[in-house]
């Protein structure tokens, strides 16, 4: 606790990633959606919603984290940027590791829009 302590002041007067990106300073600090039991639940509700398809190639996931295809739940709009959508079902869907890669440079190049961002994503969408 008391290195928390110490670093907290130095955070503080860092120079801030969060000005400007769009995002919100409320996220900052904050444990990952999924980390919570109620993120897990919704994710595990996307993944059955999704069937394990990946979203954008349509690849059947797989469990575990170092697979290519390893099952990842994306947020469309980035939760830091609309942290009211982290756990909005219809802002979710399944996708596979190296597709999530893709998401996320897709985050890097809008930074901060997260309209523009959905809206990139969505056009990598799999045709069933
Ligand atoms: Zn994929």
């Amino acid at each position: 606790m008391g290195r928390l302590k110490a670093v907290k002041p130095r955070l503080a007067q860092a120079p801030s990633r969060v000005a400007g990106s769009g995002i919100k300073p409320s996220t900052v600090g904050v444990a990952h959606p999924f980390s919570t039991r109620r993120g897990r639940k919704v994710r595990d509700a996307v993944v059955q919603r999704d069937l394990c398809l990946c979203q954008m190639c349509g690849c059947i996931v797989v469990s575990g984290r170092s697979d290519p295809r390893a099952a990842i739940v994306d947020h469309v709009r980035p939760w830091r940027l609309m942290p009211e959508l982290r756990y909005v079902l219809s802002n979710l869907r399944l996708v596979c590791r190296d597709c999530h890669a893709v998401c996320l440079s897709i985050e890097a190049r809008f930074a901060g829009d997260a309209e523009m961002i959905a809206a990139e994503k969505l056009k990598l969408t799999h045709q069933t």
